[in-house]
This record gives C-alpha cells, structure tokens and sequence, in this order.
C-alpha cells in the first residue's frame, strides 16, 4: 500500500487546514481514477497535477502549469503522495508552513492510463487521458535522465497532438477559476480573509470556507469597488 509517511512529515495539522488524511485501500485492478489540478499561489505559483493511484494521489508541481499546446513542454517535479482527501481542498495555507499560500482546485475529472500505471511509473513514462473540465483529451508525462547533482525528480508534461490539443492557446489564462466556486485564487484568498475578519464567532478548530456563492457575492462586490 501507498504510504503518506513524506506528506504527513512536512506538516503541522495544527497549523495547517489541509487533509491528514489517509491512504485509501487500493482498488483492486483498476487502473486511473480522479484526477485534480490545484493552482498553488505559493512562494512561487504553480499547478499541482494529482492523480489518483493505489489509494493516493500521486503528484506533480507543474511549475508553468499545463498547456494545451503539444509544442509546449512543461516542467513537472514529481513530488510526495498526497492523501484521496486533499483532492477538494481549497483554502490557504498559512505563511511559514510548508507551501505556504493560496490553493483552488483549478480542474478535477477523470485520467484513464494507456497501461498499467505502476508499470509507467516505474518506466517513467505515462500516457493517459485527461476527462476534466478545461483538460481532455491524452497526455504524456515523461521523466528527465537526472543530471549530475540534481536531487528532484524531474518530468515534463506534454499535450498530445490530438483533438483536444489547442496550438497557441492559453488554457490558464482564458480560464483562470476555480471550477468549485468560479473565483480566481487572489480573490477566493481575499474572501477568505475577509470572512475571517468579519465574523464573530470564535474561530476553534479548522478555519471554515465560506459556501462558493458567498464567495462569489464578496468577490464580485470587491471587484465592482475597485473599479472606478
Ligand atoms: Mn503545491
């Protein structure tokens, strides 16, 4: 089984809204599962690509984020498992814990891998299809030879050139929202803390999200009063 020892290393869930989570028992002979990018407003923003495997979430922080572009090839760094349960995460992380900044979940769906996936993994190279909302279509993650001293574990993500591949066009940019509550990272990070500011119960526990449309009704009224 999966081992979430690394994720759960890296951080305080005292400190921290994200999931402990648990790794899940594997699904016995079936191959893919949910898929979940995470748009990460940390030190630097990037796209974490999760994919579902043997009860986690295997993960990738796409520095520039996918592209739908076959000619673009992105870089992706294979970083710790995550737990199922941080597929719907949305929230920030406070400043000076690990990866410290906003997240939204940037697409979510389905991948189905052309082979087994362990198998891929191991060979470093996945072919699979993407079913999500802004992604479809076959991707291919591809791991780098390490060069001399590197100590991450390198990958590119590249878009098929199939029908669902768009030359020239940017996917990030055109679609920058949450497909959960519709609102850009800045602005779900800015209701967020307004919410928090304004109420007046006593904030024990985990932080509470607002519901997607109240977000939405605090992000519209935020954008309507700064523009003049
Ligand atoms: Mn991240």
């Amino acid at each position: 089984m999966a081992s979430l020892e690394q994720y759960r290393s890296k951080r305080d869930f005292k400190k921290t809204a994200e999931p402990a989570g648990k790794a899940a028992r594997g699904k016995k002979g079936k191959a893919g599962g949910i898929f979940v990018i995470h748009e990460h407003a940390a030190t630097r923003l990037h796209y974490d690509l999760r994919l579902e495997h043997d009860g986690v979430l295997w993960s990738w922080a796409v520095t520039r984020g996918p592209s739908l572009d076959p000619h673009e090839k992105r870089l992706a760094i294979h970083v710790e498992d995550h737990p199922i349960d941080y597929a719907p995460f949305e929230g920030t992380i406070p400043k000076g814990e690990y990866g410290g900044g906003s997240l939204i979940v940037w697409d979510e769906g389905t991948w189905v891998p052309e082979i087994d996936p362990a198998k891929a993994m191991k060979k470093g190279h996945i072919d699979f299809e993407l079913k999500g909302h802004k992604l479809h279509g076959l991707w291919h993650l591809v791991r780098l030879k390490p060069r001399a001293g590197e100590k991450r574990d390198n990958w590119l993500l590249i878009k098929s050139d199939d029908a669902a591949a768009r030359p020239g066009e940017d996917i990030l940019k055109e679609a920058p929202e949450s497909v959960k509550s519709g609102l850009t990272v800045e602005e779900s990070a800015r209701a967020r803390s307004r919410k928090v500011r304004h109420s007046n119960k006593p904030t024990t526990g985990k932080a509470k999200v607002p519901a997607a449309g109240q977000l939405e009704f605090i992000a519209r009224a935020s954008r309507s009063s700064t523009r003049r």
